[in-house]
């Protein structure tokens, strides 16, 4: 799979060059030029990474961050900002309001495609196909699933769940959505069906006491989350 980058840039030559050097390390790429634009694309799909630079018009970056972060499906969204030469002090308050790394203009590509890279990492979405949170442990190539180091029998509905809610840590899904995930729009199945599968999960993962990771959110799912809610 592919990880999949939202460029939200005002200036079309920086977002040309950057959409070339992302795609051409392997990335899906999509752009906005604005804060406005962005934020209905992140109403309808989430990316794992969104590049967003500080100077837009209309809304800036920084606010553009703030409303990401007051988003509760969109709180752990890895954000990489762009800024101008200089602004030590509006960089310290980027960091405060929930940017997890920022590039100084200009920049090399190759640096920005090196912390792209660390950034995914960290937050779990590792190139080698292993998804590590916590002490949950998924090798993506092999479907297999460990934890606390000790391998766990998983069916492949339930592998796929989890997959998914690791994938997307801390974004909270409708019964919906993970049925639209999980299983695809092609089939009917109840939504009751996502509760059992849910079950099923966290029955896997409480003999190593990580159960407690799949989340119940009254009135909106489910997530996987290393902080308890
Ligand atoms: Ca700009």
């Amino acid at each position: 799979m592919s990880h999949n980058i939202l460029i939200v840039e005002d200036e079309p030559s920086i977002r040309e060059m950057l959409r070339f050097s992302l795609e051409r390390a392997g990335y899906s790429v999509e752009d906005a030029s604005d804060a406005e634009e962005a934020l209905e694309y992140l109403s309808q799909k989430i990316p794992h990474l969104v590049l967003i630079d500080w100077m837009l018009p209309g809304l800036s970056g920084v606010e553009l961050v703030r409303k990401i972060r007051e988003d509760k499906t969109l709180q752990e969204l890895p954000v990489m900002m762009l800024t101008a030469r200089g602004e030590e002090a509006d960089k310290l308050m980027s960091f405060e309001r929930g940017v997890d790394d920022y590039m100084t203009k200009p920049f090399s590509p190759k640096e920005l495609l090196a912390r792209i890279k660390a950034l995914l990492r960290r937050s779990g979405h590792d190139e080698s196909g292993v998804l590590e949170i916590g002490d949950i442990h998924l090798d993506t190539r092999a479907h297999r699933l460990s934890v606390c180091g000790e391998s766990v029998h998983i069916g492949p509905t339930e592998y796929k769940m989890l997959e998914f809610l690791m994938r997307n840590q801390g974004r909270v899904f409708s019964r919906e959505q993970l049925l639209d995930h999980v299983w695809g729009r092609t089939i009917y199945v109840e939504e009751r069906t996502v509760d059992v599968h849910i079950l099923r999960v966290r029955k896997l993962l409480a003999p190593h006491g990580c159960d407690s990771m799949i989340q119940t959110v009254r009135g909106a799912g489910y997530r996987l989350s290393i902080v308890e809610s």
